[in-house]
């Protein structure tokens, strides 16, 4: 069998790959948020893992590989796109407004992702099918004393993780040193991240038991990855950018809910698309 050898960022080692299970190899990548158009920068996660998808399916067999990248649709971009619509005389309520701008958006992505030759992932799961599934490991989280509920929100207690910081290399006094958290006067430390918040009236919610509301964008990949992988798996994938705080977030979510899992073994990243220095982004416009 053809040996594959993966730069692990976990270990910051090539490691030659052995999957859990040759029988189902299994990798999750994260997906966009679908609010507008995707660019060349967005594209370049989808090639890269499309040609360790090919070369995994090539090696193990095409039945045996499960990849699945999950489609954010549940954002305050998303819902920001709406609002603007629907100010601007659209007809419809904005629940019905977010859902045809999600749905156009993912309609392009796939047409355009398909442009460029890319397979289609295994299974793509939209965030707010699994809202039942969040729900479930907040409630989790929060009854094995990594979580604790305050005004409607429901937060991550970093501090309860010892490990949070390893796959970035980061220590957590660093990271508040850096001052990339936001304080908030309802954290109970500034590291804290959200995996609930409320939502007015004005804006797409669920019922829980912290009131309506919506999920915070780290808990959507914890959730979706066991839901259709399991507590580990073999490969976790996406851009560099999300190391952190994203990733982070995500291993500490899954690891304290499911502390025999182990989650991702395996964890890619790609380099970011460069123009004159700089990332491609929609922000900056270039
Ligand atoms: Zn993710």
């Amino acid at each position: 069998m053809t040996a594959i050898r993966l730069y692990n960022t976990r270990t910051r080692a090539k490691e030659d790959f052995a999957p859990s299970d040759p029988g189902n190899v299994r990798m999750y990548v994260c997906g966009p948020t679908v609010y507008d158009r995707a660019h060349l920068g967005n594209a370049r996660p989808v090639l890269v893992f499309d040609t360790l998808f090919r070369l995994l399916r090539h090696v193990y067999g095409e039945e045996h590989v499960t990849y699945v990248r999950n489609f954010t649709d549940v954002d305050d971009k998303i819902n920001a796109t709406a609002l603007a619509r629907k100010e601007a005389g659209a007809e419809g309520t904005l629940e019905e407004l977010i859902h045809q701008r999600t749905q156009e958006t993912i309609g392009w992505y796939h047409a355009d992702m398909g442009a460029l030759g890319a397979l289609t992932p295994t299974h793509e799961p939209r965030a707010t099918a699994y809202i039942g599934a969040m729900i479930a490991m907040i409630e989790d989280l929060i009854a094995r004393g990594h979580a604790y509920a305050v005004e409607g929100h429901v937060l991550f207690k970093v501090r309860s993780y010892p490990d949070y910081g390893k796959l970035s290399g980061r220590s957590v006094d660093d990271m508040i040193a850096g001052a990339r958290v936001e304080v908030a006067p309802y954290k109970d430390d500034p590291m804290d991240f959200v995996l609930w918040k409320p939502s007015d009236a004005g804006l797409p919610g669920w019922d829980s038991p912290w009131g309506r509301g919506r999920p915070g964008w780290h808990i959507e990949c914890s959730a979706m990855s066991y839901e259709l992988l399991g507590p580990s798996f073999d490969i976790h994938g996406g851009g560099i950018d999300l190391q952190f705080p994203h990733h982070e977030n995500e291993i500490a979510q899954s690891c304290c809910a499911h502390p025999d899992g182990g989650f991702a073994r395996v964890w890619m990243h790609n380099e970011m698309l460069l123009v004159e220095g700089k990332k491609m982004s929609k922000s900056l416009g270039n």
